[in-house]
């Protein structure tokens, strides 16, 4: 139902990894505050059912199949979004994997997957939608990394790797953009279902124990809306999010 409290324009958001965790209940929170959501993801079944689910509840949502390790399928996620607004205003770079293992497996498939995904991702992102908001004068880039941005810890090499690179990116683009904000949240311990894609069984149920203090995925879309409701000229840069009893 949109938020009639909200004293900013309805702008139009469009989510990458919008079916599940993070991305389902950022799109959740931005249309319950009247934003137009675009749902981006490969699971289309899922990215149906909610949009069907925040149409029923008042809300606006239009999903579209989406891949983010692709360039030309970026592309399409976003010229179909413009072509059905008229603009652009905010691109959540959202969809991630977190296959964890020590180096020493030599997963080398999963670490060239979470580069793909993570980081190549976040670029083809950015890239589909910077001239459409140069060409504006305006827009919000807003990519979320994670709190293994911020610091290493074994098994975690190369997704935190991923993720200081989504940091390190995002203040490069930050510099060099007058008119596009660029904001980066980091979660810390969040329910998702981010710990399907650990293969090693030893690791995935040490991650799922972790997680016995993980804060709920709408604590994070409630950052993204207070990042993206400030006004033009104030760029949120960075959001730390985790729970209080994370070390
Ligand atoms: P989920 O696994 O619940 O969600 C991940 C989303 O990414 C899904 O919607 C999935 O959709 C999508 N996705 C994966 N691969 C692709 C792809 N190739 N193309 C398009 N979409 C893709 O996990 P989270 O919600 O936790 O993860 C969201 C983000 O938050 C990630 O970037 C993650 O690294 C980050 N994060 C999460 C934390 C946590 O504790 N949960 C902590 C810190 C950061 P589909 O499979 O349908 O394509």
């Amino acid at each position: 139902m949109p938020n009639p409290s909200t004293t900013v324009a309805p702008k139009v958001v469009l989510i990458t990894g919008a079916s599940s965790g993070i991305g389902e209940a950022t799109a959740r929170r931005l249309a319950s505050a009247g934003h137009h959501v675009v749902l981006g993801a490969r699971r289309t079944g899922r990215l149906s059912a909610l949009t069907q689910d925040i149409e029923a509840r008042g809300g606006s949502a239009f999903a579209h199949v989406l891949d983010v390790t692709d360039p030309a399928g970026v592309r399409s996620f976003v010229a179909a979004a413009h072509s059905r607004y008229g603009r652009v205003d905010v691109l959540v770079n959202n969809a991630g994997i977190m296959p964890l293992s020590r180096l020493d497996a030599l997963r080398i498939d999963e670490w060239n997957r979470m580069i793909d995904v993570n980081l190549r991702g976040v670029l083809h992102g950015i890239a589909a939608v910077l001239p459409l908001m140069q060409a504006q004068r305006s827009g919000h880039i807003v990519n979320i990394s994670s709190v293994s941005g911020l610091r290493v810890d074994p098994t975690a090499a190369v997704y935190s790797a991923t993720k200081h690179a989504v940091r390190a990116l995002s203040e490069g683009l930050r510099q060099e953009s007058r008119e596009v904000r660029v904001t980066v949240i980091s979660p810390g311990l969040t329910r998702s279902e981010l710990t399907a894609s650990i293969g090693d069984s030893g690791i995935k149920d040490a991650v799922e124990t972790q997680m016995g203090i993980a804060i709920p995925a709408t604590a994070i879309g409630e950052a993204v809306l207070y990042a993206i409701d400030q006004p033009a000229d104030v760029d949120v840069n960075e959001l730390v999010v985790r729970p209080t009893a994370q070390g």
